[in-house]
């Protein structure tokens, strides 16, 4: 079911993809596994699927011990400080930067270990009271904090849009998302990324944040189907 899943989702890609002028493989898929079993990130993994998405740490030190090296986890949930450590050890690359305190946290772990750690800064876009996230007019502030973690490597941006019944509601999010990345560029931030990433697009809008430049896409519930009840 996984495999005929993946495929049918590669085709969606790739149309959308094609229609932003891109190819399917400048799009990153990250199937998010939240709450399912380490058997089924396994399955995927055999259906060549190597990135996924996990929102709880806890999830991320039962599940990483039981996967290949291959299989890489982006952090796409909220990341509380005190867990810095162990995400900095277990991921690789977190998704959900947005305050200095947690920046510091992470790269103070990774000062001691010598090594460096992709992250995304997570911007509140829609500024909805019910996502995290750094307003989009704080963004700036909070990057020229960044810089000073030196063994942070920061790719881009993220961001969730306010849940929407209809996808297309999302669009002028991930519009807003892309300028605020190409004003950041502007002013000189990303200089040392080729291609600086924007994480936008889950299951039910993934077509229209490609359409509108997402180079991630985090996707669960069209890889792995309905998610089991939330146990945290
Ligand atoms: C759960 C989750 C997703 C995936 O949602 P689906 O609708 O199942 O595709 C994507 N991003 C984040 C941050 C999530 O928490």
């Amino acid at each position: 079911m996984i495999q005929d899943n993946l495929d049918k989702l590669y085709l969606r890609i790739e149309e959308s993809a094609k229609r932003s002028g891109r190819e399917k493989s400048d799009i990153q898929l990250i199937a998010v596994s939240k709450r399912f079993p380490t058997e089924r990130l396994l399955e995927a993994h055999k259906c060549g699927q190597i990135y996924f998405g996990e929102n709880y740490i806890q999830e991320v030190k039962e599940k990483r011990p039981n996967l290949p090296d291959s299989a890489k986890i982006h952090f796409i949930g909220h990341l509380q400080t005190n867990k810095a450590k162990n995400a900095a050890e277990t991921c690789e690359m977190i998704e959900t930067v947005d305050r200095v305190k947690l920046a510091n946290a992470l790269n103070r772990h990774l000062q001691n270990s010598g090594q460096t750690l992709k992250v995304l800064v997570q911007v509140n876009i829609g500024d909805d009271p019910k996502k995290a996230g750094v307003r989009p007019e704080a963004t700036e502030a909070l990057l020229q904090e960044l810089v000073k973690c030196t063994n942070l490597k920061v790719c881009g941006l993220m961001t969730m849009p306010p849940i929407v019944s209809n996808p297309e509601h999302s669009r002028p999010h991930f519009q807003g998302l892309r300028q605020l990345l190409e004003d950041l560029q502007r002013k000189g931030y990303f200089h040392d990324v080729p291609r600086p990433d924007l994480s936008m697009g889950m299951s039910n809008d993934f077509e229209i944040a490609i359409e509108e430049g997402a180079t991630i896409i985090r996707v669960g519930t069209a890889i792995f189907g309905e998610r089991p009840p939330k146990l945290h």
